[in-house]
């Protein structure tokens, strides 16, 4: 690679789990910290940075149609942009995508991405590099300040998997569970309040698998951290997101019913409603002791909102099976989720299992999956026409002059009122759709 002049402007391109999302803000301010402007909408950036996510299928492959379309761009426009390929696919491919992209100067894994502006340097040389090492906890401590933030901000506690759920990448490509320190994430939330922040979402691969100690020496779990959070007088709203079935806690449970800022919605993952088929993805818990988990947390707040994540046609699983996956939505009532074909992982003990199902068998089951759920999913909406909540303005709606905004149950709630984001507004919930309501402005409660 040729030495090059310091690119002047950038773009962070960020793919999948919201945990990508995250580290693409945080790579974003790593390079303002560099004097590095971020491009202007439309306009070709010196430097692209692909922050890559390897659940789907053919996410590999995928990289490489990104890398050869900005070449392209970059040769029609006269210019050779620098890119960076980090994330998920780097973590898994990085000496490969070396080997098969020249065009590629930086090739950087999740837990390293602290170094993205020494690699720069380097690549600015001539010198190209890869970086997929994985420090207990250098990355954090390293990263710039946090600058402006939106009115609603992510906060990663935790990172890496021990579960190792045998269709799953992550624990190889974002490796062992790691607990950012108490003190370390009370700080940054406040950071994250005086910067703007009115709803902040705790992140992690497994969140609720969060622990550390406090300020006094006690070993807290989520809820403890969360208590704490709670505390900051400008932060009005706390969520957090994905967690296990196996790391609900007592306390955690106990935090849904006491804490008033603790959103009444929970994401917690089943993928199947077959004892069989979960035995065999490693989950470590069966349908039974789920849905008992669902009735304590009901129990301790029950107007909460449940979503949930499913895989249909994972290796081997029945018609039966798949019954007993659509028995456990209709008995949970689920008002969101998300659903997904199986699609083999490379180096997951998943992808070389017997009995393959075909795609068309999968496509027959997602639909009618996916039906079971729209179904819930409006029902939900519906239940809540007539409720007076509070909303917190995220963005511009898609029709002029209409704003949209999320109420404690994660539903989007449209509003024909001139209104500004970050705005906490108290509304009615008039009309139901299915996958969105339309709020009645009552009154402005912060702006
Ligand atoms: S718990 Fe989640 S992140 Fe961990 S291995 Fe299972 S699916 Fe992957």
């Amino acid at each position: 690679m040729k030495p090059s002049d310091t690119p002047k402007t950038y773009r962070v391109k960020s793919f999948g789990c919201q945990m990508n999302v995250y580290d693409g803000e945080r790579m974003a301010e790593l390079l303002d910290a560099k004097g590095i402007k971020p491009a202007a909408e439309g306009e070709d950036a010196d430097l692209v940075v692909l922050n890559t996510c390897h659940i789907r299928e053919k996410a590999t492959e995928k990289v490489y149609s990104d890398i050869g379309r900005i070449e392209k761009a970059g040769r029609e426009a006269g210019k050779k942009p620098m890119i960076a390929v980090a994330g998920c696919v780097a973590q898994a491919e990085g000496e490969e995508i070396m080997a098969r992209a020249p065009a590629v100067g930086m090739v950087v894994g999740p837990q390293a991405y602290h170094r993205l502006g020494d690699m720069l340097d380097r690549a600015v040389k001539g010198e190209r590099s890869t970086d997929t090492d994985m420090p207990e906890d250098a990355k954090f401590a390293a990263l710039p300040k946090r600058r402006k933030v939106s009115p609603t901000a992510f906060l990663t506690v935790q990172e890496g998997c021990d579960k190792f759920c045998t269709y799953c990448v992550v624990p190889y490509t974002r490796g062992a569970e790691i607990s950012r320190p108490y003190s370390d994430l009370v700080d940054e939330a406040a950071k994250l309040v005086d910067a703007g922040a009115r709803e902040v979402t705790l992140l992690g691969q497994n969140v609720n698998a969060w622990s550390g100690e406090d300020d006094k020496g006690r070993l807290q779990g989520l809820d403890g951290l969360i208590r704490e959070l709670a505390k900051l007088p400008d932060l009005k709203r706390i969520r957090y997101t994905t967690s296990h079935p196996n790391d609900m806690t007592e306390g955690l449970i106990a935090a849904h019913g006491e804490v008033d800022k603790l959103m009444p919605y929970l994401h917690l993952p089943v993928q199947s409603g077959s004892d069989r088929v979960l035995k065999a993805m490693n989950r470590s818990h069966t349908a039974e002791s789920y849905l008992k988990v669902l009735d304590r947390v009901r129990a301790a707040r029950p107007d909460i909102a449940l979503s949930g994540d499913f895989i249909v046609g994972f290796p081997g699983e029945t018609d039966a099976e798949f019954e007993e996956t659509l028995s456990l939505i209709d008995a949970v009532g689920y008002a969101a989720a998300f659903s997904f074909k199986y699609s083999p992982r490379p180096g997951t003990p998943a992808a070389t299992m017997d009995g393959q199902i075909a795609p068309e068998v999968m496509d027959e089951r997602l639909q009618r999956l996916q039906a079971h759920l729209n179904r819930d999913q409006l029902a939900f909406n519906e239940a809540s026409v007539g409720k007076t909540c509070d909303v917190l303005i995220e963005r511009k709606g898609r029709k002029p002059g209409q704003w949209l905004g999320k109420s404690p149950w994660l539903q989007s709630v449209f509003f024909d009122s001139d209104l500004q984001i970050g705005d906490m507004v108290r509304a009615e919930l008039v009309h139901a759709g299915p996958s969105s309501l339309q709020g009645r402005l009552l009154e402005t409660v912060s702006a």
